[in-house]
Order: structure tokens, then sequence, then C-alpha cells
């Protein structure tokens, strides 16, 4: 399963030509590969789909979507599909079932929908039981709950069905769920209590702070006297994380490198070093993080800028899981942004404007005066309050020479 990790963002980017996983995502297609049964609550637009989808794509087998509305199928069909993932439906409404069944038995799907009351027939479960299913995916899953909203009798019907094919992972996805709803969905299909994950994209014990960078390794030493507990600094380059774990080892603090030029035996090492520590510093890449475990993360730094909000978030979001205060600081430069820009000529012409977008979104959460989690939280489609106390623009609000002094910076960039 670790080796699938790095292979999905890749996935991530064939299929869907994302760079990123946005918020939660990320947890939750570990999980899904790694077996684990999921629910994941996670806001409408967060992206719930790509979460079964990408396992469907990376996955032996075929993953069954269960869907309460015919249209709501048709429409995820469309877009699967035109992502180039072998997907079909399986309803009243289909007149080439027999082909859409040909091609699941012969391992054909990634994708197979069905609408719930078809789950529940015997000869749905004979069928599945003579093909290769590698995920049950059920969506909309607040409709299994008389708690929730939207209560549809046969979902209460899944159960023997799943319960038939026990060695395969079950997620379910909803938007909407309270306390009581979770805590009935996660009975009524079978999930055990920890595999519920939720998303709501604020990280309230997360301080953020982003900073003009003038020596990135004074100021990283600060950070580290400030952050006994264990904690991440992400750089841009191979070179640059071995020379600043180097530098930075010096001050007595147990710091490892992590990128991927390292033998999978040392990445291994340093890893599971990392993970069991209370106090040590890894100095990685991006490859470092995705799927790894560690609540108790107290800081992440950024010793350069990330490649997008998407990244900074996933990133910084690594800090905190268990809850506690955690802190998420960035060291930028101008020439960050300049060689970001040099780069961006470099990338084929379709996705330049995309990626200059990318690009302007960070400039502008890096160079904004207002709350940090505001811009943040607004680039995810919240709509959060104007101040949240716990970012450095809160805390110390820039002054107006602060802010030329930025603007100058950016601009030269
Ligand atoms: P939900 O089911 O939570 O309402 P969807 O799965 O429909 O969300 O996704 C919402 C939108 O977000 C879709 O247009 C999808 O392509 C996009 N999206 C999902 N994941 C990502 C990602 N990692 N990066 C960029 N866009 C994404
Ligand atoms: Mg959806
Ligand atoms: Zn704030």
């Amino acid at each position: 399963v670790a080796d699938l990790l790095p292979d999905a963002l890749d996935a991530l980017h064939a299929t869907f030509g994302f760079t990123a996983f946005r918020g939660v995502q990320e947890h939750v297609v570990s999980r899904v590969l790694a077996g684990q049964s999921t629910l994941a609550v996670m806001p409408t637009g967060a992206g719930k789909s790509l979460t079964y989808q990408l396992p469907a794509v990376m996955l032996e087998g075929t993953c069954v979507v269960v869907s309460p509305l015919i249209a709501l199928m048709h429409d995820q069909l469309r877009s699967a599909t035109a992502n180039g993932i072998r997907a079909a439906t399986l309803t009243s409404a289909d007149t080439d079932r027999e082909v859409t069944i040909d091609r699941f038995r012969e391992g054909e799907l990634d994708l197979l929908y069905v609408a719930p009351e078809r789950a529940s027939q015997p000869h749905f479960r004979e069928l599945l039981s003579k093909a290769r299913v590698s995920l049950f995916a059920i969506d909309e899953a607040h409709c299994v709950s008389e708690w929730g909203h939207d209560f549809r009798p046969d979902y209460r019907l899944l159960r023997p069905l799943l319960d038939a094919f026990p060695q395969v992972p079950r997620l379910a996805l909803t938007a909407t769920a309270d306390h009581h709803t979770r805590a009935d969905i996660l009975a009524q299909l079978g999930i055990a209590d920890d595999g519920l994950i939720v998303a709501g994209f604020d990280r309230p014990n997360i301080r953020y702070a982003i900073r003009p960078r003038e020596n990135a390794a004074r100021q990283l030493k600060t950070l580290l006297e400030e952050n006994p507990g264990p904690g991440i600094i992400y750089a841009p380059t191979r070179a640059r994380v071995e020379q600043l774990a180097e530098t930075l080892a010096a001050t007595g603090r147990r710091v490892l490198p992590y990128h991927a030029g390292l033998s999978p035996e040392i990445r291994a090492r340093n890893q599971a070093a990392f993970v069991a520590s209370e106090d040590m510093v890894m100095v990685a890449t991006v490859a470092f993080g995705m799927g790894i475990d560690k609540p108790d993360v107290r800081f992440v730094a950024h010793a350069g800028i990330p490649k997008s909000i998407e990244g900074y978030y996933q990133e910084t979001g690594r800090a905190g899981r268990d809850g506690d205060p955690s802190v998420a600081v960035m060291f930028w430069g101008a020439d960050d942004f300049a060689r970001a820009r040099i780069r961006l000529s470099e990338v084929e012409e379709r996705r330049q404007q995309s990626e200059r977008q990318r690009l302007d979104s960070l400039a502008g959460l890096v160079e904004t005066a207002q709350c940090r989690r505001a811009v943040l939280l607004r680039h995810f489609g919240e709509d959060p309050a104007p101040t949240c106390g716990n970012c450095d623009n809160c805390l110390e609000p820039p002054g107006v020479a602060d802010m030329t002094e930025l603007a100058r910076k950016l601009l030269s960039a």
C-alpha cells in the first residue's frame, strides 16, 4: 500500500489533470487504498466523487457506487467517462443492461453505478460474486439514516450486500451529517467509529503565519527553538533539503532529510523514525507526507513557496491533526515567485492559464493584509468570519509601511 500512495498523485494527474489533492481527499484516498472502511463528511463541492473514482482507477476490479438518483448517476457517468474512466450505470432506465453486465463480469469497468433498490436484490449479489469488486462507495450516505433529512428505506437494505463481501472496503460519502446522523451512518453501514473523516476546511488549531524570507537557516532555527514538538519543513529541492537538514542538525535537534533521491530503505527508515518521535524535525520535499498518519505534528514550515493554495493547505494540514495548537509558517522570497513564473513558460500552453491563476491566488494569500484563514477558506468556497484571531495578520496587523515593502517585493518578482 505504501507504494500506492505516490502512485495516487500520478493517477490524480493522469486521470483528472489535478496537481494536488484538496483538503481531506488525500486522507480519504489513502485510507481506501489501505482497505479501510471510511465515512467522509465533506462540504458540497469539496470533491467527494474523486475519493472513490481515483481508487476505482487504481485498484483491480470494479468500484460499485450506490447513488440515490438516476439523474445524479448519469451526471457522474458523463464526467467519469469524460476523464477516460471506464464507467457504466445499471438502472431500469438503461437499455444496454446486458452489455454492462458483460463488461462488469469481464473486469472491464472501473465504476458501476447502481440504485439502492437494485443493490439489495439477490441476483445483484450473485452478479457481484461472479465479478471482482474493489470498493463499495455509498454516495449521499445520509439517506441510510432516519436522523438525516432524506431517509431512503432502500438504503437500509444495503447492509446484507456489504456484509456478503466483508473483504471489500466501504466508503460512505455525505455533505450533510450532524452528530446523530454520522453515528447512525457508521452503525447502519458497519463502519468502525474511527473510520470517520470530517472535512469542514477550517483547521482552527493551526496558527498561520507567512513571512518574507531573510535568512532561512536563522529563521528556521528560531522556529525550532520555539517549537520543541515534531515538525516538518518543506524545501523546494533535494539539494536544499540536504543542506537545511545538515545546518539544522547542528543545533542539536534530531533532524532527518526525506526526498525522492534517497533510497526506499532510507526513506522508510526516516519516516518511521519521524512517526515514532516526539521531537524530530523532517526536512522534506513534497514527496513527504501523503498517507502519513502522525496526529501530533506541531509545526509545518515552508522554506519556499508551495505550488498553490491547495498545496499549501494540504501540506500545512499535516500539522495538528490531534486538534492541539500547531503552527504553519511560510518563509517566502520574491525569487520563489520569479522562478515559478519562469517555470510557467515551460508548461504546456493549454495549462498555462490555470497554472498562472494558481500562482496568482497564492500570491494573493502571501500579500494579503487580511486574515489568512479567511482568504484560505474563501478560496475553498466557504464564507468565513472576517477575522480569526489565530493568524499573523489578525494577531499583529501589518502597518502601511510593511504592506508597501511587501508590494515592492512581489512586484520585483
Ligand atoms: P462533491 O461531490 O463534494 O459535491 P464533486 O466531486 O462533485 O464534489 O467535485 C466538485 C468539483 O471539484 C468538481 O468540479 C471536481 O472536478 C473538482 N475537484 C475535485 N477534486 C479536485 C482537486 N483535487 N483539484 C481540483 N479540483 C477538484
Ligand atoms: Mg457528490
Ligand atoms: Zn486570521
